[in-house]
């Protein structure tokens, strides 16, 4: 069961509000299936931990990506980050999906998802667009499949220098590989100078 949420134009996005969906499929689609099979791998192999466990702790050791954190999730922008802004929200505990999250758990992650978004818009003063993503454990998956599962969330947004300039994956990038145009760790620096009040309301 795939949920997502598109928003802007610049991400195909027809309606003028964000608004979200769900898909749901027999099997699991390659993304959530590629990462699954790393999860399950690194269990088995470091004795029963969590590969996203221990990068959430390493992460909030170094900081130097780190956008946000709570209590319960880190918001980060990972080393292998394909979009210039992309931000990881992850659960700081193993967690293999929502329903596993008490009610002050699902008040973090409200926190983290309107803390990260209210960042991107204040970030190019704009209703900032991406395309964002849970990933979680499958509905029917096999044991193994369920527990190695980690909560997490993705945001893809396109933007790259302003609210017009957007990145484009094509040429080298679509033929051979993604490119960064801004290290993550700079992406994360200018995401935590952009806290606060939104932008929008300091204008009122
Ligand atoms: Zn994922």
């Amino acid at each position: 069961m795939q949920i997502f949420e598109n928003k802007g134009a610049a991400m195909g996005c027809s309606n003028p509000h964000p608004h979200g969906q769900i898909w749901t499929t027999t099997g699991l689609p390659e993304e959530p299936a590629a990462e699954l099979e790393q999860l399950i791998n690194y269990r088995r192999e470091q004795g029963g931990v969590n590969l996203l466990e221990d990068y959430a702790k390493l992460e909030a050791e170094k900081e130097e990506r780190v956008v946000f954190k709570n209590k319960t999730f880190l918001a980060v922008c990972p080393w292998w980050a394909v979009w210039p802004f992309e931000v990881m929200i992850i659960a700081r505990q193993h967690k293999r999906a929502l329903v596993d999250f008490d009610d002050e758990e699902r008040k973090d992650l409200a926190e983290a998802i309107s803390d990260v978004t209210r960042r991107y818009d204040n970030l190019f003063e704009t209703h900032f667009p991406y395309s964002m993503g849970l990933h979680q454990a499958p509905l029917e998956g096999t044991n193994a499949e369920i527990e190695a599962s980690h909560f997490h969330i993705h945001f893809y947004p396109p933007l790259l220098r302003s609210a017009t300039v957007r990145k484009f994956l094509v040429g080298y990038e679509l033929m051979a590989e993604p490119q960064r145009d801004i290290t993550p760790e700079q992406a994360a620096a200018r995401l935590r100078n952009c806290g606060g009040e939104l932008y929008r309301n300091k204008l009122q």
